[in-house]
């Protein structure tokens, strides 16, 4: 990819963000178009990016994250504030995430399809397939001159187990068969991220302890939030308000998601390798101190969608059709996780890069100008 310092020339696209979406559509239009990419951060290459076992060391570094801070949560224990990160170099949050692909349920999409419309436009989605390979690794448990090994494996052959990051068995499910969506999503990680509860959940403590976690997130969301300007200067951060938490559907489907991993943890078939359950601590156990826990330890997984989302004209809050068109304005699209209508059960970056070949499959066809 050659790299330009200063761009004087006339371009046939200008793709601003170098993200999950934005790289996919470069790819897609230079083949073919002289296309100009502009990223707000560098390149991906330094070896914090590049190792997934440690993606957490990149969270709160300012040469490629942008931290987001909620505004206070009224619904959470004491209106605590939560913090994520956003990628902010080469690949965007795909550079920095926790690299699990996941194409979520296909009920997630059954809506999508007539939303946003045009005459002659036919619906942008199909299934895409899925792959999530890596080898499996418990770094708490290895000894020392174990750990020196397989940073040696990495710097020097990219191999062995600092190429996972031990988050390799996730599933979306229902708490109740009765239910017709999915409606709880886990995620299991193979070493302690601490100290608990309400610690850094983005560093690994590194400690000689072993031990799992699952992440539990929910995979249908009622509450919705905003992210409004809070003043005319442009160097001022916006307001993210999630309202978490404001929708008390939300509230009961992290409690069953937490009942249930509870159940995996306590189940007599792992209690050779399980010692104690830390979280829930074991006296939390009635509906109101599960209450009481949820909206203590509730935080943001960093997969933000729908705050342009697509839609049809008579859709007061839709910004773009079905193809990312910005309704009323010519020549501008928005392909990325912000036109996502409504957010669905699994992680983004499936449906931002089937998304984004999408569109440009439109973008191509010979009748189209834009
Ligand atoms: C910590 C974390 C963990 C995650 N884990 C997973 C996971 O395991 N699996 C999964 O599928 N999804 C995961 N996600 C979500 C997923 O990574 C994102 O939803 C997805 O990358 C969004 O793609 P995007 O194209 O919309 O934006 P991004 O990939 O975030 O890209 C946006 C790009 O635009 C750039 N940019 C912003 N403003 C400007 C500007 N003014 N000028 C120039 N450039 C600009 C940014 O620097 C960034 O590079 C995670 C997200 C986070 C934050």
């Amino acid at each position: 990819m050659p790299f330009v310092d200063s761009a004087e020339e006339c371009y046939d696209y200008i793709i601003v963000g170098a993200g999950a979406s934005g790289c996919v559509v470069a790819n897609r239009l230079s083949r073919t178009n002289k296309t100009l990419l502009i990223e707000a951060g560098g390149l991906d290459s330094s070896w914090e990016v590049l190792m997934p076992q440690h993606c957490g060391l990149t969270w709160g570094d300012e040469r490629f994250s942008w931290p987001i801070m909620s505004t206070p949560q009224v619904h959470l224990k004491n209106s605590k504030s939560t913090t994520a990160y956003l990628g902010k170099v080469i690949g965007g949050s795909a550079s920095i995430n926790t690299m699990c692909w996941m194409r979520g349920n296909q009920s997630d999409y059954d809506s999508w399809a007539s939303l946003g419309e045009r005459s002659n436009s036919a619906p942008i989605l199909v299934p895409v397939a899925c792959v999530n390979k890596s080898d499996n690794y418990y770094y708490g448990m290895y000894p020392n001159n174990k750990k020196e090994m397989a940073q040696r494996d990495w710097f020097v052959n990219h191999t062995g187990p600092h190429t996972s990051l031990g988050l390799d068995v996730a599933a979306i499910i229902k708490t109740d068969k009765k239910l017709d969506r999915p409606n709880a999503n886990f995620m299991f990680v193979d070493s302690l991220y601490g100290p608990f509860p309400g610690g850094n959940l983005f560093q690994r403590d590194h400690s000689e302890t072993p031990g799992y976690m699952c992440a539990v997130s929910n995979a249908q969301v009622f509450s919705r939030g905003s992210v409004t300007l809070q003043s005319s200067d442009f160097k001022d951060e916006p307001l993210v308000d999630y309202d978490m938490f404001s929708d008390n559907r939300d509230v009961q489907n992290a409690i069953e998601g937490v009942k249930v991993v509870r159940q995996i943890f306590e189940h007599e078939a792992l209690s050779d390798d399980v010692q104690t359950v830390v979280l829930p601590p074991p006296h939390v156990r009635s509906e109101q101190e599960l209450e009481g826990f949820v909206r203590e330890m509730v935080g943001s997984h960093g997969y933000y969608s729908g705050t342009c989302k697509m839609g049809s004209y008579s859709d007061s809050m839709a910004v773009t059709d079905n193809q990312g068109r910005v309704w009323g304005v010519g020549n501008l699209r928005v392909v990325d996780s912000s036109i996502i209508p409504d957010a669905p059960s699994g992680p983004l970056v499936s449906v931002c890069t089937m998304m984004a070949e999408k569109i440009c499959d439109k973008i191509q066809e010979p009748q189209q100008q834009f």
